[in-house]
C-alpha cells in the first residue's frame, strides 16, 4: 500500500509515515483499554514516493506472553471517498434537478422558461456552452443559448443534418468525444475558433416525437458519467413538457388578443348600426326645419343691407345652416340609408383617382405623396362611389393630420389571410398619430379632435360602416408621434383581370 518493502518498513518510525499526525495518533492510543477498538478514518498516509493518500486507522491492545502490544490495522479509504463524493454530487444534482423542474413548469413565460432551461443544463452538466434547438416543420431552430457573445451562428439545421440535426433524426443522445474530429460536426471552423471540444447533444421529447434539442458543449474533452445521462434525459423530459407548456400559452395569448379585438370590433359594429337608425330619423327630421330657417336666412341676408347687424345676423345663420345640413347628409350616409350598388371595379384604379382628385390640395398642404399599386389587376365587388368616399375620407384625415407637412405613403397589394384573398390598401402618414387611448374611439361617431368648423367626426364612422358593407375591414395602427397607418381590405372578387 505505501510502496515500501517488508524490509524496509521493519524499523521505520510511525512518524516518517504520519508525519502531521502523531498528536491525533498519541491520543487515540492513550485511550485505548482492554478489549476496546479505536478508529478514526481522518488519516492520511505518506507513500515512498512521498505521495499522500487518504486512510483509516483501527488500534486495539493485544497481550502477547505477558505483554502489551498495540495492533494497528490502516485500510487506503482514496476508492471509497471517491465513491462517496460521486453519491453526495449526485443527490446534489438530484435536488438540483428537483429544483429546476419545479421552477421551470411553473413558469408559462417562453422566454423565461427557454432561458432557465439552458442556464441548468449548463449547470447540471457543469458545462460552459448549452443552446436549445425547437423543431419548426422538419428544421431545428436555434432559440435561446445560455451566454451572449458567443455565436455559432443563426441556424437552422434540418433533420438529419449537422450534430444537432443528427439527434433529432435519431431521437436519442448523441455523444462526441471532439467535435473539431468528428465528422458529424458541419463547422469545423467554428469549433476551433470557440475551441469547442466535447458535445452531448440531447433530445427533447414530446410522445415519442422530436420536439427539439439541447446542445451542450465544452471546451476541454470530457466523458459524461451514466447517473449524467441518466440526469439529463429527466430533465430533458421535464424541459419539454414546459417548453410546450409555454408555448401553448403564448399562443392562446394571441388568440385571445386578437378575440378581444374581434369584440370590440363587433361591439363597434353593433353600436353603429343601433345608432345609424337613430341617426337616420333624426337627420331627416332636422334637415326639413333646417331647409326652412334657411330659406328665411337667405331671404333677410337678400333684404338687408351689407355691412348692418341684420346682414350680419342672417350671414351667421345661413353659415350655422349649412353647417347642420352638412352634417345631416354625414349622419345619412352614416345610417348607410344608400344600399351599395354591388358590381365588379378595379380598386387600384378608384385608389389613383382619388389620390388625383385629393392631389393638389395634399401638396398645397407640404405633404409629399407616394402611390405604389398593385401590379395585378383584381377586382372587388361593391360600390365604388362609396369605396372613394373612404379613400378620400383618409386621405383629407391625413392631410390634416400633418397640418406642417410630411410624407404620405399609399399602397395596395394583394393578401391571403383566413383562407381568403383580399385586396388591401394602406395610407401612411408622417403626422402626430394618434394617442393609444383615442385608438378605439376615432371611428365612433362625433369622435373628433378637429376644430368645429373642420370636422364633424362622422368621417371614419361612415367609413367603417361603408366597408363592413362591402364584407371588409377597416383598421388603423399608430405609434404616437410616428404617424399613423389606415388599412382597408376588401375581399379579392376576381383575379387576372
Ligand atoms: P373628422 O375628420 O371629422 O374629425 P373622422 O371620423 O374622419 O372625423 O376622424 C376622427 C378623428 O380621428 C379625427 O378628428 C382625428 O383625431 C383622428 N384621425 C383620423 N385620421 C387621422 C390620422 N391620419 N392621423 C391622426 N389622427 C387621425
Amino acid at each position: 500500500m505505501l510502496g515500501y518493502t517488508r524490509e524496509e518498513l521493519a524499523g521505520m518510525l510511525i512518524q516518517q509515515i504520519h508525519p502531521h499526525e502523531m498528536p491525533l495518533l498519541l491520543s487515540m492510543m492513550n485511550e485505548l483499554r482492554e478489549g476496546r477498538v479505536v478508529r478514526t478514518d481522518r488519516l492520511s498516509c505518506l507513500t515512498k514516493s512521498k505521495e499522500s493518500i487518504p486512510a483509516e486507522i483501527s488500534f486495539s491492545s493485544v497481550e502477547i506472553k505477558g505483554r502489551p502490544f498495540v495492533m494497528a490495522i490502516v485500510r487506503d479509504i482514496t476508492e471509497r471517498i471517491r465513491a462517496e463524493k460521486e453519491q453526495e454530487l449526485y443527490v446534489e444534482h438530484l435536488k438540483a434537478l428537483n429544483n429546476l423542474t419545479q421552477k421551470i413548469t411553473t413558469s408559462l413565460d417562453l422566454e423565461e422558461v427557454l432561458r432557465y432551461i439552458t442556464d441548468s443544463a449548463g449547470f447540471l452538466l457543469s458545462v460552459p456552452f448549452v443552446q436549445i434547438f425547437i423543431n419548426e416543420g422538419g428544421y431545428l431552430v436555434l432559440k435561446a443559448r445560455n451566454r451572449d457573445g458567443w455565436d455559432l451562428g443563426d441556424r437552422a439545421f434540418p433533420i438529419g443534418k449537422g450534430a444537432v440535426g443528427y439527434v433529432a433524426e435519431r431521437g436519442e443522445i448523441i455523444y462526441s468525444e471532439n467535435v473539431q474530429e468528428d465528422s458529424i460536426w458541419q463547422f469545423k471552423n467554428i469549433a476551433v475558433e470557440y475551441s469547442l471540444v466535447s458535445f452531448l447533444g440531447v433530445p427533447l421529447l414530446s410522445e415519442g416525437n422530436v420536439y427539439g434539442v439541447l446542445s451542450c458543449l465544452t471546451q476541454e474533452k470530457r466523458a459524461f458519467t451514466k447517473d449524467e445521462y441518466e440526469l439529463i434525459s429527466a430533465f430533458a423530459n421535464a424541459a419539454s413538457v414546459a417548453l410546450q407548456n409555454a408555448e401553448v400559452h403564448s399562443r392562446l395569448e394571441a388568440s385571445f388578443d386578437e378575440l378581444h379585438k374581434q369584440q370590440k370590433m363587433i361591439v363597434r359594429a353593433e353600436k353603429l348600426s343601433s345608432l345609424g337608425v337613430l341617426a337616420a330619423g333624426a337627420a331627416h327630421e332636422i334637415l326639413n326645419p333646417a331647409n326652412i330657417i334657411s330659406i328665411r336666412a337667405q331671404r333677410l341676408a337678400e333684404k338687408s343691407v351689407g355691412g348692418t347687424q341684420e346682414h350680419k345676423a342672417a350671414e351667421i345663420i345661413l353659415h350655422n345652416v349649412r353647417r347642420i345640413s352638412r352634417i345631416c347628409d354625414d349622419l345619412r350616409r352614416f345610417s348607410r340609408d344608400e344600399p351599395p350598388a354591388m358590381a365588379p371595379f378595379d380598386p387600384d384604379e378608384v385608389l389613383r383617382e382619388s389620390v388625383g382628385f385629393m392631389e393638389s390640395e395634399i401638396r398645397a398642404a407640404g405633404v409629399a405623396c407616394r402611390l405604389e399599386l398593385n401590379p395585378g389587376p383584381v377586382a372587388v365587388r361593391g360600390d365604388s362611389h362609396q369605396i372613394q368616399q373612404v379613400f378620400i375620407n383618409l386621405l383629407s384625415n391625413a392631410r390634416d393630420a400633418m397640418p406642417g407637412g410630411g410624407r404620405l405613403r399609399v399602397a395596395s397589394r394583394e393578401i391571403e389571410e383566413d383562407g381568403k384573398r383580399w385586396w388591401e390598401a394602406r395610407f401612411s402618414d408622417s403626422g402626430a398619430g394618434i394617442p393609444e387611448d383615442t385608438q378605439g374611439q376615432i371611428f365612433d361617431p362625433f369622435f373628433t379632435t378637429k376644430p368645429e368648423d373642420r370636422g364633424t367626426g362622422l368621417g371614419l364612422s361612415v367609413s367603417h360602416g361603408i366597408i363592413e358593407n362591402h364584407g371588409g375591414k377597416i383598421w388603423v395602427e399608430s405609434t404616437p408621434g410616428q404617424g399613423a397607418t389606415f388599412y382597408v381590405r376588401l375581399e379579392v372578387f376576381l383575379q387576372g383581370g
